[in-house]
């Protein structure tokens, strides 16, 4: 009985073996299988992705590429795209239709305590913060700008919350006009795995997409790549069988530890410019 039992378990640990066995052999040539489909020599080999090309098949990939941020004109995008610090573009969208409900433009913004804001923004992060900056941006609207929102950049950065990169939303997405290309947490990993930038600050890693894509491609560039980081090319585990960039991709199949992000620094909303 005891020698049944033995031999039925030495039986089940081989089969396991087999199994895994098979597996492990079937990702490794499944993986070596995509690799091989690759073309030999410069494009897959390179150590970068050909940004032209990349921009053409990300094109073909996110058709509808856009800024997902619910708005109607620059002052709610201008709006929705200060309070999307440190939150996601989907908990912005839930909080602005009852915000811009009350308060349509900077004139009914620019007359109220920052305390009457926040009860309609507290399901985001730093709301307190984000309330004030609201405020202050309509004010700083109505008194200097007639109460719409300017076209220059210069002008943009100075209002009460805005920095460069929400400046280069407004700016991109309204006139698409953009001084810059906007890197959040998806530009900055995904040009990282392309082998756009080396960089890890965002500022830096601006100047180098600067370089690299035609000024004409800035805005679209951004969406494009927002589009592939949160449809394809995760932060964990990218989708790098189903990425239809994989062959120009120099981190194709080895991107998991490519551009991710340190931890999160909760007091770093305090700290930035937007
Ligand atoms: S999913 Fe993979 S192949 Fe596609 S861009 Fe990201 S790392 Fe490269």
């Amino acid at each position: 009985m005891k020698r049944d039992a033995k031999s039925s378990a030495v039986k089940r640990d081989a089969a396991t073996v087999a199994v895994t066995k098979r597996t492990t052999q079937g990702g490794a040539a499944k993986r070596g299988a995509a690799k091989a489909s690759a073309p030999r020599g410069s494009a897959r080999r390179a150590k970068m992705a050909p940004p032209v090309e990349t921009l053409d098949k990300l094109r073909t990939i996110h058709p509808d590429a856009h800024c997902e941020l619910d708005h109607d004109g620059p002052f709610q995008l201008l709006v929705a795209t200060v309070l999307s610090a440190q939150t996601t573009d989907v908990n912005v969208n839930k909080a602005t239709p009852g915000l811009f409900a009350r308060f349509p433009d900077a004139e009914s913004l620019a007359r109220v305590d920052p305390k009457e804001v926040e009860p309609l923004v507290s399901t985001l992060g730093f709301f307190r913060q984000k309330a004030k900056s609201l405020v202050g941006l309509s004010k700083m609207l109505v008194e200097d700008f007639g109460g719409k929102v300017p076209r220059r950049l210069d002008d943009l950065v100075k209002l009460p919350g805005v920095g460069r990169k929400t400046a280069n939303v407004v700016l991109g997405v309204i006139w698409n006009t953009p001084e810059g290309v906007v890197v959040d947490t998806h530009v900055q990993r995904i040009s990282q795995r392309l082998g756009w930038t080396k960089n890890t600050d965002a500022a830096k890693i601006e100047q180098d997409l600067m370089r690299l894509i035609p000024r004409e491609q800035w805005d679209p560039t951004s969406h494009l790549l927002i589009f592939h980081g949160r449809r394809i090319c995760f932060a964990r585990k990218p989708n790098c069988e189903g990425c239809g960039l994989s062959e120009v991709c120099p981190s194709a199949f080895e991107a998991e530890n490519v551009g991710r992000k340190p931890k999160r620094d909760r007091t770093a909303y305090l700290q930035r410019e937007d």
